[in-house]
Order: C-alpha cells, then sequence, then structure tokens
C-alpha cells in the first residue's frame, strides 16, 4: 500500500459539483485501488470461515483508518469545505442479526490485523437486516435495501470465479462479491449472490426468511446449501488445480470454521464432492473431514438448534440427505461397538426424521468450541454430553472477543489519544499494554473523566438528531442495547424503571442521582412476545418523560434502528453496561465487552462471559446480582411467580402496573403479564424475570449511590477500560490459530 500516492490522490479529488454520493464512491474506489494493488503471498494454510451472517456496519470510516489515512483525510477534505462526518448517513452493511454476525466481522479484522490467512464466506443479501422505526411505540419494519442509495465501492464482483449450484428443481449461479479487509495482511470476504431466474435469486435476497411454514424452511435450506457449497466447491477445485486429486493434504492447506450450524451443509457437500467427483471411498472422505472442519456453537436454547427434516432436504437435495443419511450410518456403526444406547441416541445424526445439524458439527469436527467459559462447560455438562463423555479431547473454550480497532480506536478516539500520550503507541497492536495505566492517579482519573463527559455530551447530541429526545446532561447513563429476547431481559429493566418511578413519585429516593436508561433493540419481525415488550418500554418512557414531578430524575429513551455505527455512538458515551440475562442463557455476550473496553462498569448477572469480565476487571468495579446457575435449578423446582409477588408488596405495585389502566393496554400488557403469571410456550416467568428484580433494583440503587462519589465511580471505570485486553478478538484469533487452526 502506497499510502502517500493515496494521500495525493486524495488532495487531487475535486469536491465542487459533486454528490455526497459520488465523493463517497470516488473516495472509497481511491482507497480500494491501493488496496487491491497492494500484492499477497500465498499462504500455506488458508481458514475458511463460514458464517450465514457478517454484521460488518460501516467501512468507510475503519478502512481510512486502517490505512492510516483517516486523520490526514479528514483534513485533506476540510480544507476543500467538505466534512467527512457528512460519510456518516451511509448506509451500515447490516448482513446480520446481531453478536453472531458481528463476531464474525471482528474476526475477520483481527485475522488480517494479526496476519492470519482468513477468508469468510457468506451470503450477499438484497436486503440486510430489517429497518426499524416506531409508531406509536411500536416497531415498525421496513426492508433494507442497503445497496440502493449508496452502492457497494469496497466489494468487486468477480464475474470470472462464479459458481453452480445445482438442487433438484434449479442450478443457480453462485456469483462472489469479494471485500477485501485489510491489516498486516489482507484478507477476503467472499460473499454469494444467487443469480439465474427470479426464483433462483430469492435466496439470496432476504436474511432469515420467516421459516414457520415449509415454503420457508425450503428456502432456508436452500439458502444454507447455496453458499456453502459454493464455497466448498471453489476451494475443492482449487485445490485440485494445485495438488492434483491428493486429497490426504487437503487438511494441511485448509482449515474450515463452522459459526454455527447454518453452514453444516458444507460437510455434506465437501463428502459429495469427494466421493462422487473425485471417487474416493465414504470411509476416506470423512477421514479427511475429519481432519478439515471445527465448529463453534453459539446457543444452547432449544429453538434455536437447527434440524431440518430429512423430506424436506430430499426434495430438493437428495444426493445431501443421501451423504447425511450416509454419515449418520457410519457414525453409528462406529459407535454401536462400544456405547451405550442412550449416549448413541442423544448423538444421532438423524433423529425423529430430521437431520439435526449440531450433532453432525460435533461428529465431524476435529474441535468443538463454546464462545465463553461458562459456556463451554454447559455444552459439556449438558447439550453435547454424550459427546463429551466419548471424546473429550474435542471440547474446548474460546472466549469471544471484540476488535479494538472499531470498537475503541475508531469509535473513542479521544480515550485511544489519552492512552497514546500516556502509554505510547505499544498499547495500539497490543493491549495487555494497558494494564501500565494507573487507575488511581488523579491527572489520569480527571482525564479519563473529561473524555467521558465529551462522549456522553456526543451521544446526547446523536440521540437528539435522531430521536428528537434531549438526554439530561448531569445523568448516569445506563445502556441495554443488544437484541430483544426474553432471556435478555429487557423487560425486567422495564419493570424496575417502573419501581423507580413510582417511588421518585412518593418521594421516596430524595438523593437519586439523575438516571437515563437508553434502550436499542430490534424484535424478530415473528416474535410477537418481543415486540410486544418495545411497546411497554416505549409507553414507560411516554409516562416517565412526560411526568413533570420525576423527569428531572428519571429519563427513557429507546432509540430507533439499532445497529453497528449507533452501537459506535452509545457505547463510548455510557456509564453502565445492562447484561442481565437469566444466567445461562447468554452464551458469552460481546456487547458487554465493547462497553467494558470503553469504560463502562458492568452491572450484571453471572452469565456468558460477565464472568470472566468480572475477574479481570473485579467484582468490586462492577455490580453483580441474581440468581446463579446453580441456583436456578433449585429454584425452578418450586417456583411459582404469583405466590413470590404476593410475598414482595413492592414487586406486585409494579406488576399491577400492567393490568390495573396505568397504561392502555391493545394486547401488548395482557401478552407481557401472561408470560409472567400463565403458563404459555414456556412456564410462568420462566426467565425468572421476578425472581431477580429486587436483587436487580438493588443493584441499581448501589450504583445510583456510589456514583455520587465521582472519582471513585471513574476509577472503576477506568479499571474495567485497561483490563480489557482479554476481550479483545486479537487474543480470541490467537487462541484459534494456535488451539484450533493450527497455524502456529
Ligand atoms: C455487539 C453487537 C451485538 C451483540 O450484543 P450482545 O449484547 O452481546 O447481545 C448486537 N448488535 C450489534 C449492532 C452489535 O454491535
Amino acid at each position: 500500500m502506497n499510502k502517500e500516492r493515496l494521500l495525493e490522490k486524495l488532495k487531487l479529488t475535486d469536491v465542487n459539483g459533486k454528490t455526497v454520493r459520488a465523493l463517497y464512491t470516488e473516495i472509497s474506489k481511491a482507497c480500494m485501488s491501493e488496496i487491491m494493488e497492494t500484492p499477497q503471498k500465498a499462504p500455506a494454510k488458508t481458514v475458511s470461515y463460514f458464517s450465514v451472517e457478517f454484521l460488518m456496519g460501516r467501512m468507510f470510516f475503519n478502512n481510512l483508518m486502517a490505512l492510516g489515512v483517516l486523520d490526514e483525510a479528514r483534513e485533506i477534505f476540510e480544507e476543500k469545505g467538505f466534512d467527512l462526518n457528512c460519510f456518516e448517513d451511509v448506509e451500515d452493511a447490516a448482513l446480520g442479526n446481531g453478536g453472531l454476525g458481528r463476531l464474525a466481522a471482528c474476526y475477520l479484522d483481527s485475522a488480517a490485523n494479526l496476519g492470519y490467512p482468513m477468508c469468510g464466506y457468506g451470503i450477499r443479501y438484497k436486503y440486510g437486516l430489517f429497518k426499524q422505526r416506531f409508531e406509536d411505540g411500536r416497531q415498525i419494519e421496513e426492508a433494507d435495501d442497503w445497496l440502493k442509495v449508496w452502492g457497494d465501492p469496497w466489494s468487486v464482483r468477480r464475474a470470472n470465479e462464479k459458481i453452480d449450484v445445482v438442487f433438484k428443481d434449479m442450478t443457480v449461479t453462485a456469483v462472489p462479491y469479494d471485500m477485501p479487509i485489510y491489516g498486516k495482511r489482507i484478507n477476503t470476504l467472499r460473499l454469494f449472490q444467487a443469480e439465474g431466474s427470479p426464483e433462483a435469486e430469492k435466496i439470496s435476497e432476504y436474511l432469515y426468511p420467516a421459516d414457520d411454514t415449509e415454503e420457508g424452511k425450503l428456502l432456508r435450506i436452500r439458502q444454507e446449501y447455496f453458499f456453502s457449497a459454493a464455497a466448498v466447491g471453489q476451494l475443492v477445485k482449487n485445490f485440485v488445480k494445485k495438488n492434483g486429486r491428493n486429497f490426504d493434504r487437503f487438511p494441511e492447506a485448509h482449515v474450515f470454521q463452522l459459526n454455527d450450524t447454518h453452514a453444516v451443509f458444507a460437510v455434506a457437500e465437501f463428502l459429495r464432492l469427494l466421493t462422487a467427483e473425485y471417487k474416493l471411498t465414504f470411509s476416506h472422505a470423512v477421514e479427511i473431514a475429519k481432519k478439515t472442519f471445527n465448529y463453534t456453537n453459539h446457543t444452547i436454547l432449544p429453538e434455536a438448534l437447527e434440524c431440518w427434516d430429512v423430506k424436506l432436504v430430499e426434495k430438493i437435495l437428495p444426493e445431501i440427505a443421501h451423504m447425511l443419511t450416509r454419515l449418520h450410518l457410519h457414525a453409528k456403526r462406529e459407535w454401536d461397538m462400544s456405547y451405550p444406547v442412550e449416549d448413541t441416541t442423544e448423538m444421532s445424526i438423524v433423529r425423529g426424521g430430521r437431520f439435526s445439524m449440531a450433532n453432525v458439527a460435533v461428529y465431524i469436527s476435529g474441535r468443538v468450541n463454546g464462545v465463553a467459559e461458562i459456556h463451554s462447560q454447559i455444552l459439556k455438562d449438558r447439550l453435547f454430553a454424550a459427546a463429551y463423555r466419548h471424546a473429550p479431547e474435542k471440547f474446548l473454550n474460546v472466549t469471544n472477543g471484540v476488535t479494538p480497532r472499531r470498537w475503541l480506536m475508531l469509535c473513542n478516539s479521544e480515550l485511544a489519544d489519552f492512552y497514546d500520550e500516556s502509554l505510547g503507541l505499544k498499547w495500539r497492536s497490543d493491549l495487555e499494554e494497558l494494564w501500565q495505566l494507573r487507575c488511581t492517579n488523579a491527572d489520569n482519573l480527571s482525564r479519563f473523566t473529561a473524555i467521558k463527559a465529551i462522549k456522553k455530551r456526543q451521544l446526547a447530541e446523536y440521540i437528539e438528531k435522531r430521536e428528537g429526545i434531549k438526554l439530561l446532561p448531569d445523568a448516569i447513563y445506563v445502556s441495554q442495547v443488544k437484541r430483544l429476547h426474553e432471556y435478555k431481559r429487557q423487560l425486567m429493566t422495564a419493570l424496575a424503571i417502573l419501581y423507580l418511578y413510582f417511588d421518585l413519585k412518593d418521594g421516596k429516593l430524595p438523593d437519586f442521582t439523575p438516571m437515563v436508561f437508553i434502550f436499542g433493540a430490534k424484535a424478530a419481525s415473528g416474535y410477537k412476545r418481543a415486540k410486544a415488550i418495545i411497546k411497554f418500554i416505549n409507553d414507560i418512557a411516554e409516562l416517565v418523560n412526560g411526568d413533570e414531578e420525576v423527569n428531572a430524575k428519571l429519563q427513557v429513551v429507546f432509540v430507533q434502528n439499532y445497529d453497528v455505527s449507533y452501537a459506535e455512538k452509545i457505547i463510548p458515551g455510557t456509564d453502565v453496561s445492562l447484561q442481565v440475562s437469566t444466567a445461562g442463557f447468554e452464551a458469552s455476550g460481546t456487547g458487554n465487552m465493547k462497553f467494558m473496553m470503553n469504560g463502562a462498569v458492568t452491572l450484571g448477572t453471572l452469565d456468558g462471559a460477565n464472568i470472566e469480565i468480572v475477574q479481570a476487571a473485579g467484582e468490586e468495579n462492577n455490580y453483580i446480582f441474581g440468581a446463579t446457575v446453580e441456583e436456578i435449578e433449585r429454584i425452578k423446582e418450586n417456583y411459582d411467580p404469583s405466590e413470590f409477588v404476593e410475598q414482595n408488596l413492592k414487586i406486585k405495585r409494579v406488576t399491577d402496573a400492567l393490568t390495573d389502566g396505568t397504561f392502555e393496554d391493545e394486547g401488548e400488557l395482557k401478552e407481557i403479564y401472561s408470560s409472567l403469571f400463565e403458563q404459555t410456550y414456556n412456564s410462568p416467568d420462566y426467565y425468572l424475570v421476578l425472581y431477580d428484580l429486587p436483587k436487580y433494583l438493588e443493584a441499581l440503587l448501589l450504583v445510583n449511590k456510589e456514583f455520587q462519589d465521582g472519582e471513585r465511580f471513574a476509577r472503576k471505570q477506568l479499571v474495567n477500560a485497561t483490563r480489557s485486553a482479554y476481550f479483545s478478538s486479537d487474543r480470541a484469533i490467537e487462541e484459534y490459530a494456535e488451539k484450533i487452526w493450527k497455524l502456529k
């Protein structure tokens, strides 16, 4: 990369008479041509990272920073009278839902920056995750036509590398679009677009189309097979071109990582190619696959563990169904010799007429990992207990991480500059260096406090612009931003706020420090209860913010269309990070890590990576509450939420508000009320929202009190920020490289 040449090009860019869009394209293309001209050595071994989601966010600022020209480019264009911040209107590439897709993006960033060859494979959806806005407090979804206005100057269409993907009823052309990931190495994210008939094109139209009908299920299967088969097809073909049919050497040149089960059809396609096209025996092909594939599990929620009807797969992919059935029998033969029948049933690939994609992944993978210590333990104890008993060496933990480039250097340049001045530049490539910063030093603390104040002000300005709400300036900013799901317990926060509201009205909290609660979350479009919770929180916001008696002390804002770019604003401007999932349900979380890195304290449960965050930064610097995994097992034996509420009258006042006319109800409150007190698809209060609420309130009130000692609170925050090295995706990728991919 020739930085001087690129800067020269930027200087020569004429801004006059050009639209913002035209300039965006021109500057992006100037950077792209420099990137594409940088030569790359062919690596000995490449990681292929299969993921149905890549939540890349906006690439412009990230890439200019990666190229080392962001600050200079800002100055160059400022002189021309053009503010690069105009490009904050550029759409996010939101080809993912949440944590899992963002993890894939962070891992691409880290691998490139550490110099590991890793190529991402996924789908180039025409529409990303829907755009959200609120009407009368309810979520309205709009298609995310992300390419329409701004195009995609950061990707290159590779029509000459297209490949056919064959279904029984149609053949689809998979056309790769390559996005370079710039770092010490230039890696590639390759997303396939489906082309051909209108039916074919549907395959890469939407992320997670509804799968409550047979047609919807078939479309999902098509999507999963489409990108898996396209990637495997190309990788195998290119291998043969270079090495001939010496497939025993395939694992020396390639390692495949399955980011959850969505690409498990890649296993079947790999076996199909090796046996049908290249005439290996089935056993031989399985042996090679076992040395090539690895699997990361991301959830233990039963509804998220994919199973596909054998009949459905047979309908459009008979050979693939045949491969999976053969693999099922192959595994059974291997196990039947010695294993108890309960174990082989649990591990079985075909179960009740369906393929268990997780069981395929566990059987074929050399390494299976969970994404935080507690989650990896739960995999061994519960979800994959039988497989663990028979092959314990397969299982390991790699705690997730987030890239410090986007989630610190880019979104909080003020904090990064402070570190530069105090510690030199070494921390930028080794976050462990941050431990050197003295958190008790008064100058450091006042500097940090000033930066936090700037980031809070910037956030307030941004929210005012986007939502039309002026945040209280001298308040504690408390954020819960993440997908909306019952297990994440946004409802518990809502009830806690209502409790605080009533107590403030009654004058029971005389020393209350003003608190602003910031929510951001999209609810899956078919998830009725999640949508009801959004409406409920918006109702609470209206009540609280409109009440002159309390609105100088308490404020609630639910931002619309939470996405990566919004996260980049909210996270640095937050004092307290809410991570309050029911213990045992959040595999890891990565939002928690981004907040920690930006100096927010965690107020949360002992779940996912919260446990490790607290270990690194000290329990005394965070606020931990709530039932633990072990306690929950006992509690659930005889938990009756109605009885619990009768014994906790303060809680009762809050739940009564769901039915006593405090709010108008058009069904949403009833939905929430039933989830707490009645048997629905889950037992009453399945996620222990009410059970943990009293302790949650105590923790919130403790934060409220301790915030009053500004210096002490800032120290807690700074300790968190400076002990976040472990939660860098650089650390995580080093672990994958060493323990799973064997790149070192
Ligand atoms: C990091 C991130 C997530 C994941 O957040 P969790 O709190 O770990 O669930 C979801 N969405 C976006 C936009 C993110 O940046």
